[in-house]
Order: C-alpha cells, then sequence, then structure tokens
C-alpha cells in the first residue's frame, strides 16, 4: 500500500498522505534533491505569499522514508504512513 506526505488537499494523492506547508515553504528545493522516487518538485505554477516557488507532490510513488521532512530547514512537510 502506498505511504506517503501531506501537501495541502489539492496535492494529496491517493494513498499517500505528506502534508507539506505550502505557506512555509521557501522553495529551497532540499527536498527534491533528496527523495529517493522523485515524488517532489517545486511549483512551475504556485507562488506562495513570501513569493516562493513550493515544493508539491508530482506523483505517487511515494514509500514514506521521511527524508524530506529530516531535510526540510523549516518543517514545512510532516510524512504520514497510512498502511
Ligand atoms: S517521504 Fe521519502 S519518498 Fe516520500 S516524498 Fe519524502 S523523500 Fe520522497
Ligand atoms: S525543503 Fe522545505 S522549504 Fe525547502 S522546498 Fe522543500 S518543503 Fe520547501
Amino acid at each position: 500500500m502506498a505511504k506517503g506526505i501531506d501537501i495541502p488537499i489539492q496535492n494529496r494523492n491517493a494513498g499517500n498522505i505528506v502534508s507539506e506547508n505550502q505557506v512555509i515553504c521557501k522553495g529551497c528545493g532540499l527536498c527534491v534533491s533528496v527523495c529517493p522516487k522523485s515524488v517532489l518538485a517545486l511549483s512551475t505554477t504556485k507562488i506562495n505569499p513570501a513569493g516562493y516557488n513550493p515544493a508539491e507532490m508530482i506523483n505517487e510513488d511515494c514509500i514514506a522514508c521521511t527524508s524530506c521532512a529530516k531535510m526540510c530547514p523549516d518543517c514545512a512537510i510532516v510524512v504520514e504512513r497510512l498502511d
């Protein structure tokens, strides 16, 4: 069963919860660089209130390894394993 991180509702993939606070996110890309499954990318369409392109999920391949959450300097990501 898939696992995941919770980015806000509109980015939530079926079976995965990866929560990424896109308001806090400063678009540094560290989470993107450490994801072993290439699940994350900086948005090319969204800009948060601070003027950054936030990270978002781009596929459903998350294995809930939590690397992204551990790497984020602003604790913007929470990973929740569902199974
Ligand atoms: S928990 Fe792991 S697999 Fe899932 S998005 Fe974060 S780094 Fe990628
Ligand atoms: S590491 Fe944190 S602040 Fe940097 S892009 Fe990812 S979620 Fe945003």
